[in-house]
C-alpha cells in the first residue's frame, strides 16, 4: 500500500487487506448498503434520506481513512519538517460535498445513489454544518487546511471539539434569538474518536522550589487535572492521495479525580466534577472581536495548547532525542493570539520537564513559532488579567515574567531608558487591572509576525505594532488571505465549474488557480456570454427558491441580487447599506409612475449573526427586518425593491447565496477590515463588488482593475481627518433625511432605534456613514447603470472570476510554506 513495505509479521494481514476500496458505482452501492445494515443498523429495504446520508458518509469516510493511514505512515517514514496549525476556531461547514469532490468520486456516488432510488443532492443537504468558529478567521483555517492537504504539505491542524458550535440564529418578530447548536446530536461520521490518544491537562495549584541534581528548579504542583481526548478529522487533498489530520480535543474528567469522590461516598460530587471537566470544551465563545477574558475561556486556551503540545512533543520524541533538532522538524503557527500560551508552555516543558537550560529552551522557542494577527483594532488585542492567569496557571505566569524581564533588559540596551516605549512594549500592562498582553507575548516569542493583507500589514507596522516594527523590521511580513476554489467554486457552483473547465479546456485550474486568467481571452466572446448568463440565471433561480421557501417573498429573477452577508458589526456598516435601501425606497415612493419604469429592480439580501451581547448589532438586524416589512408589503414598490434577511448565516448558506449574487457589498470604513475573505468568494463566482478600499479589496482592485468594480468612500489616510471634521460638513442632506425617517418612527420601534440614529449623527459617527453616504450612493447608481448593459456586466463578471487567482488559499499557503514555515511538500505515493 502506497509505497509502504509490509513487516514480515504483518504479511498475512497485508495479504488479507491488500486492496483499496473501489470507487465504481457498484462497489459504492455495496458499501452504502453494508453501512445501512451494519453501521446505521437499518434494514437495507427500508431506510430514509438521513439514514442513506449516514451510510454514504461512512462509505466516504472509509475511503478517507485509507488515505489518511497511508499519508500519516508516509510522513512518519519520511520524517519531513511538519507544520502544526494551532487555531481555536475552524468553520468547516459540511464534509460530504467537499470530500467527494476532493476524492474525485462525486459522479460515482451520484450514480450509485440514483440506482438505489436516492438523489445525491438531497442527501448532501441532510448534513448539518460543523460551525466551530465565528467568522472569517475560522473559515480561513478551514480553507488553509484544504490547501495544505491539496499541496501535499506535511501539516496537522489542532483545535477544540466544542460540543456546542456557534449559536443558531433564529429571528422572531425581527429580533435575533440565539439557540444552542448541538451539532453532535445525530452523531458525526467525519470524526474518529481516539480514546487511547489522551493527555492529562493540569490547572491551578502552586509552584514550589526544589533542588534537582544540585540545581534549584521550580516545580508546579497542580490542583486539578482534566483529560484531553483526541478526535481526528481527515482532510483530503484534491487530486492527490494526501489526506491530512485535523485533531480536535474534547475534555473528559480525569479518572483519578472520580475515584477519590467515590471512595468518600460522594457520588453527586463525582458527577458534578465530571460535568465541570467536560465544560471546558463544551461551548465556542460567540464573541467575534472583543474578548471576554473570563476564566473558562482561558481554561479552553490552555487545555487546547497543553494537549496539542503533549501530542506534538510525543511525536517528535518518537524519532528524535535531541531537542536542538526541534526547529528542523517543527513549525508552530499561532492563528491569532488565542493559542499563544503555547510559547509559554513550550518553555515550561523544555525547562521544567525536559530540564534544558533557559537559554537553550529560549533559543528553540524563538525558532519555531510564527504568529498571524487578524485585527486592526488595538482595543481588540487580547489581554489576560494577571490575577486570573496566576491562579489558573501559576508557573506560566512566572515564565511570562521571566521572558518579559529578559526582553525588557534587551530592549533597554537597544533603546535606552525610554520608559514610555518600554511600558508600551512590555508584555505586562500595569494599571488598575494588571494584565498580560498576549499580542506582545506572541511577537516577542515568534520569528515572524504576519498580517493578513498588505494594507493590514502596513497598519501593523505604522500604527498597531509600530514600536515592535522599528525594533524588529525583519519579523514583519504579510500573507494576503485566500479561499479554496474547491469549496467555493467546485462544490458550491458546479455549473460555473463545468463552464470554466470547458472554456479553459482543462480542469487543471482546480489545483492551479493561476490558469483562471485564461478566461480573460474570452471575456468578450458572445458564446461565452450566453453560457455565463445561463449559469448565473440557474444559480439565481436556486437562490430565489430558497428565499421564497424561507421568507415567503417571491423575487424577480430580472432584478439585481445585491448581497451583504457577513458578521454584523458597526465597522462592516450594514447600517449604511440599510440606510441607502431606505433612500432607494424613498426615491421610488416619490417618483412619478412613468419614472419608475427606469428604476433598476433590486433584491437586497442581508445576512449575518450578531454576537449575543452586542446590542448595536442586534438593533441593526431589527432595523433590517422593520424596513423589509415596510418595503416588501408596499404595492407602489412591487418588484422594484425587495429586502430579505437571510437567517442563520453559515458556510452552507454562503455556498447557496454567493453563486446567486450579482453584486456583493464589502463596505467597511477604510482601515478597519484586516482582510476580508467573503469578497474573494464572490469574486471567484463572478459577482461584481461594491466596496471601499479596505483590507484585501485594495489588492482585488490591482488584479481586476477599478473599472470592473464599484469603489467608493474615504481612503484609509483620509479617515483621521474626516473624524476631526465638524459634523455639519460631513453628511449630505439625503443622509439626514433617511436617518430622520428612522427617528420619526417610519418603520416603527422609534424608541428602540433612537440610539442607532444617535450613533451615526453628529460627532458620534465614528464609522463615517454620513461622510461616505454621497459617494456610496454614486457607486450604487454606477452599479445600476452597469446592470442595464447586460453584455458589459457579463464581461465584468468574467473578468472578476479571471482575476481571482491571487485570492486562492493555495497561494497563501505556498507563501507561508516558503517564507514563514520552511516546509516542503511530501507527496504520498498513489
Ligand atoms: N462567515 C462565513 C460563514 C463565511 O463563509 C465567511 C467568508 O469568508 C465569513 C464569515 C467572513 O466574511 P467577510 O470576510 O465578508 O467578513
Amino acid at each position: 500500500r502506497a509505497g509502504l513495505e509490509p513487516k514480515p509479521k504483518a504479511e498475512k494481514m497485508f495479504a488479507l487487506m491488500d486492496r483499496f476500496l473501489s470507487n465504481d458505482p457498484v462497489s459504492l452501492q455495496k458499501d452504502i448498503l453494508d453501512h445501512v445494515e451494519y453501521t446505521v443498523a437499518r434494514s437495507r429495504f427500508s431506510f430514509d434520506d438521513f439514514e442513506a446520508y449516514q451510510a454514504l458518509a461512512h462509505s466516504v469516510r472509509d475511503r478517507l481513512i485509507e488515505r489518511w493511514h497511508d499519508t500519516q505512515q508516509y510522513f512518519k517514514r519520511k520524517d519531513p519538517k511538519r507544520l502544526y496549525f494551532l487555531s481555536l476556531e475552524f468553520l468547516m461547514g459540511r464534509s460530504l460535498s467537499n470530500s467527494v469532490i476532493n476524492l474525485g468520486i462525486r459522479d460515482q456516488c451520484a450514480d450509485a445513489l440514483s440506482q438505489l432510488g436516492f438523489e445525491y443532492e438531497v442527501l448532501a443537504e441532510q448534513e448539518g454544518d460543523a460551525a466551530l468558529g465565528n467568522g472569517g478567521l475560522a473559515r480561513l483555517s478551514a480553507c488553509q487546511m484544504d490547501s495544505l492537504a491539496t499541496l501535499d504539505y506535511p501539516a496537522w491542524g489542532y483545535g477544540l471539539r466544542y460540543q456546542y458550535g456557534l449559536f443558531r440564529q433564529v429571528i422572531l418578530d425581527g429580533f435575533q434569538h440565539e439557540q444552542p447548536d448541538y451539532w453532535l446530536n445525530f452523531g458525526n461520521p467525519w470524526e474518529i474518536e481516539r480514546v487511547h490518544v489522551s493527555y492529562p491537562v493540569k490547572f491551578y495549584g502552586t509552584v514550589e522550589e526544589e533542588t534537582l541534581n544540585g540545581k534549584s528548579c521550580q516545580v508546579w504542583l497542580p490542583g486539578e487535572t482534566v483529560e484531553a481526548v483526541a478526535y481526528d478529522n481527515p482532510i483530503p487533498g484534491y487530486g492527490t492521495r494526501n489526506t491530512i489530520n485535523l485533531r480536535l480535543w474534547a475534555a473528559k474528567p480525569d479518572g483519578q479525580y472520580d475515584m477519590e469522590s467515590y471512595n468518600t461516598g460522594d457520588y453527586i460530587n463525582a458527577v458534578v466534577n465530571r460535568q465541570r471537566a467536560e465544560t471546558i470544551s463544551s461551548v465556542l465563545y460567540p464573541d467575534d472581536r472583543s474578548h471576554q477574558g473570563k476564566e473558562l475561556r482561558l481554561k479552553q486556551h490552555y487545555f487546547f495548547v497543553s494537549a496539542s503540545l503533549q501530542d506534538i512533543i510525543r511525536r517528535f520524541k518518537d524519532g528524535h532525542n535531541n531537542f536542538d533538532d526541534f526547529p528542523e522538524k517543527i513549525a508552530l503557527q499561532l492563528n491569532d493570539t488565542h493559542p499563544s500560551l503555547a510559547v509559554v508552555e513550550v518553555m515550561r516543558v523544555l525547562v521544567d520537564e525536559e530540564h534544558l537550560g533557559w537559554d537553550q529552551a529560549w533559543n528553540i522557542v524563538c525558532k519555531i513559532f510564527s504568529f498571524t494577527t487578524h485585527t486592526v483594532l488595538p482595543e481588540a488585542l487580547e489581554k489576560i488579567p494577571v490575577d486570573l492567569l496566576g491562579s489558573l496557571l501559576p508557573r506560566h505566569l512566572q515564565i511570562i515574567y521571566d521572558i518579559n524581564f529578559n526582553f525588557m533588559e534587551e530592549l533597554k540596551k537597544r533603546i535606552g531608558l525610554d520608559f514610555n516605549r518600554l511600558s508600551q512594549m512590555s508584555i505586562v500592562e500595569e494599571g488598575a487591572v494588571k494584565s498580560i498582553r498576549m499580542a506582545n507575548l506572541s511577537i516577542v516569542c515568534s520569528h515572524t509576525v504576519n498580517g493578513v493583507s498588505r494594507m493590514h500589514s502596513e497598519l501593523l507596522k505604522t500604527r498597531v505594532f509600530k514600536d515592535f516594527y522599528e525594533l524588529w523590521p525583519h519579523k514583519f511580513q504579510y500573507k494576503t488571505n485566500g479561499v479554496t476554489q474547491r469549496r467555493w467554486i467546485v462544490v458550491s457552483n458546479p455549473s460555473l465549474c463545468a463552464l470554466i473547465s470547458k472554456w479553459l479546456g482543462t480542469e487543471a485550474w482546480i489545483r492551479d488557480i493561476d490558469l483562471l486568467i485564461g478566461l480573460q481571452e474570452f471575456a468578450a466572446d458572445a458564446d461565452l456570454h450566453q453560457e455565463w448568463k445561463m449559469v448565473r440565471k440557474v444559480n439565481k433561480m436556486r437562490l430565489a427558491e430558497y428565499i421564497e421557501a424561507m421568507s415567503g417573498v417571491k423575487v424577480s429573477l430580472d432584478a439585481m441580487f445585491d448581497v451583504q452577508i457577513k458578521r454584523i458589526h458597526e465597522y462592516k456598516r450594514q447600517l449604511l447599506n440599510i440606510l441607502s435601501i431606505i433612500h432607494r425606497y424613498d426615491c421610488i415612493k416619490n417618483m412619478e409612475k412613468t419614472q419608475r419604469r427606469k428604476v433598476v429592480p433590486r433584491v437586497c439580501i442581508v445576512g449575518g449573526k450578531a454576537a449575543p451581547g452586542y446590542e448595536v448589532a442586534k438593533k441593526i438586524i431589527k432595523l433590517c427586518h422593520a424596513v423589509a416589512e415596510k418595503i416588501n408589503n408596499d404595492a407602489d414598490v412591487g418588484d422594484l425593491l425587495k429586502l430579505i434577511f437571510v437567517p442563520d448565516y453559515n458556510v452552507s448558506v454562503a455556498e447557496l447565496v454567493i453563486p446567486g449574487a450579482d453584486l456583493s457589498q464589502h463596505i467597511s470604513t477604510a482601515g478597519h477590515e484586516a482582510s476580508g475573505t467573503g469578497c474573494m468568494k464572490f469574486l471567484m463566482n463572478g459577482c461584481l463588488l461594491l466596496a471601499t478600499a479596505d483590507g484585501s479589496t485594495v489588492e482585488i482592485i490591482e488584479e481586476i482593475g477599478e473599472e470592473n468594480m464599484f469603489l467608493f468612500g474615504a481612503k484609509v489616510h483620509e479617515v483621521p481627518a474626516l473624524r476631526e471634521k465638524s459634523s455639519d460638513d460631513k453628511a449630505p442632506l439625503q443622509f439626514s433625511r433617511v436617518v430622520r425617517m428612522v427617528r420619526d418612527g417610519h418603520f416603527g420601534f422609534k424608541d428602540y432605534f433612537k440610539s442607532l440614529c444617535d450613533g451615526v449623527e453628529g460627532d458620534s459617527d465614528f464609522y463615517l456613514l454620513g461622510s461616505d453616504f454621497a459617494s456610496y450612493l454614486e457607486a450604487q447608481a454606477a452599479a445600476d447603470k452597469a446592470f442595464v448593459d447586460q453584455e458589459k456586466w457579463t464581461q465584468m463578471s468574467i473578468l472578476s472570476t479571471a482575476g481571482s487567482g491571487r485570492f486562492s488559499s493555495d497561494r497563501t499557503v505556498e507563501d507561508y510554506a516558503e517564507t514563514t514555515w520552511g516546509i516542503e511538500p511530501c507527496t504520498c505515493p498513489s
